[in-house]
C-alpha cells in the first residue's frame, strides 16, 4: 500500500514526510482493517511532524503514518469483531483505543484513558491507504455524509461537539470563539445548536468571513485593537471557547467573559492569574467519548452541520501542511486516498 509516512521530525518545509510502499498491515482480534477513503490533515499532525511534542512523547514511534481522523470501507475483519460488515463505511477518531476497565473508561470518559493508543501518534494512522482499527473504537458512518465530510467530524467535529458541551450554553448566551479553522468552525455550528449567539475572534478575512457565513452573529479581529473590549459590549460574554493556540487568546478569553462564567480551553497552556472572587471557571477539553462521536455522527447525518473541506492527495499531504502552516486552509484540508 501506498503511505506518507514521518520518517524525522523536522519543520514541514524540510520534507519529513516521505511517499513509500509498505505492506497491507493484518488485523488481530477485536480489529478491522479499513481501506482508507479520506483523511483530515490536522494543526497537530503538524505539531507533531514538526517536533513540537518530542518532549510530550509524541510521536511514539518512527516511522510513523500520521493522521487521525478517517474515513474509509472496512475491508478485512479480524476474529471477535461483531456488529461490522465488508465493505460498510466506518470512521475512526484520535482515540484509537482505550484500556475499557479503568476509572476513566468505565465512566464515559475514554478520551482521558491513561493506557490510551492514538491514532497517527503512538499507532499508525491514516495518511495511507490502509490502517487497522479496533471495533470497539470504530464508527458506523451514516450513508447521508458524504466521505469528504466525514473525515473531518472524526476529529474537529467531536472535538468542537465535546468543548460546546463543556461550555454549557443554555438559550439566549452569548458565546466568544478564538480561533478558526477545522475547529472553529464547527463550534460553531454546535453552539448556535445550543441556542448561544457566537462571536468570533479571528486575524484572517477569510477566516471572519467564513464565520460569518456558518451564522456567527458577529466578529471580531484581534490585530485591531481592545479585542476584550470589543467582546464586552453589547451584555458580555456568558463563556468563550478557545482554540487558538495562543497563551494571549486564552488571557483575553478568561478577562472578557463575565463574572461566573466558564472558558473551555482546548489549545493554550497559560492562563495567566485567575481573580477568586469573580468565580471565573477554566476547563480543560481534548477530543471526546465514543457516545458523543456517534451523536456527532447522528447530527451531521440530519444536515444539521456542515463541513468546510478543501481537498488534496495523499501525496499531496505535505503541501497541505504547509498551506495549514501558513493559514492559507479556511477550515480543513483533507486527503481524498480512494
Ligand atoms: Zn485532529
Ligand atoms: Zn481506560
Amino acid at each position: 500500500m501506498r503511505a506518507m509516512t514521518l520518517v524525522r521530525t523536522a519543520p514541514i518545509e524540510e520534507h519529513p514526510l516521505a511517499l513509500q510502499d509498505l505492506p497491507v498491515p493484518s488485523p488481530g482480534s477485536g480489529e478491522l482493517l479499513v481501506k482508507i477513503s479520506t483523511c483530515g490533515v490536522c494543526r497537530s499532525n503538524l505539531h507533531m511532524i514538526e517536533g513540537d511534542w518530542l518532549a510530550a512523547g509524541f510521536p511514539a514511534k518512527l516511522p510513523i503514518m500520521p493522521g487521525h481522523e478517517i474515513c474509509g470501507r472496512v475491508a478485512k475483519i479480524g476474529s471477535n469483531v461483531d456488529g461490522f460488515q465488508l465493505d460498510e463505511r466506518v470512521g475512526i477518531q484520535p482515540l484509537w483505543t482505550s484500556c475499557l476497565r479503568c476509572e476513566f473508561c468505565l465512566t464515559a470518559r475514554e478520551h482521558l484513558c491513561l493506557s490510551k493508543e492514538i491514532t497517527g501518534e503512538t499507532v499508525d494512522g491514516g495518511y495511507a491507504e490502509y490502517i487497522v482499527a479496533k471495533a470497539a473504537h470504530a464508527y458506523h458512518v451514516p450513508d447521508a455524509i458524504p466521505d469528504v465530510e466525514a473525515a473531518p467530524l472524526f476529529c474537529p467535529g467531536i472535538t468542537a461537539y465535546h468543548a460546546v458541551r463543556k461550555a454549557e450554553l443554555v438559550p439566549g448566551q452569548r458565546v466568544a470563539l478564538f480561533g478558526m479553522g477545522g475547529v472553529g468552525h464547527m463550534v460553531i455550528q454546535f453552539a448556535r445548536l445550543a441556542g448561544a449567539d457566537v462571536i468570533t475572534v479571528a486575524r484572517g478575512k477569510r477566516h471572519r468571513e467564513l464565520a460569518e457565513k456558518l451564522g456567527s452573529v458577529s466578529t471580531v479581529d484581534p490585530s485591531a485593537g481592545d479585542a476584550v473590549r470589543q467582546l464586552q459590549r453589547d451584555g458580555g460574554l456568558d463563556a468563550a471557547i478557545v482554540f487558538a493556540p495562543s497563551n494571549d487568546a486564552l488571557r483575553q478569553a478568561l478577562a472578557a467573559i463575565k463574572r461566573g462564567g466558564v472558558v473551555v480551553n482546548g489549545a493554550a497552556t497559560e492562563p495567566g492569574p485567575l481573580a477568586f472572587a469573580e468565580e471565573k471557571r477554566l476547563a480543560g477539553t481534548v477530543i471526546g467519548n465514543r457516545q458523543e462521536m456517534r451523536e456527532v455522527l447522528q447530527i451531521a447525518a440530519a444536515g444539521k452541520v456542515e463541513v468546510v473541506a478543501e481537498t488534496f492527495t495523499l501525496a499531496q499531504a505535505e503541501e497541505a501542511l504547509l498551506r495549514l502552516k501558513r493559514g492559507e486552509i479556511e477550515a480543513r484540508a483533507v486527503l481524498v486516498i480512494a
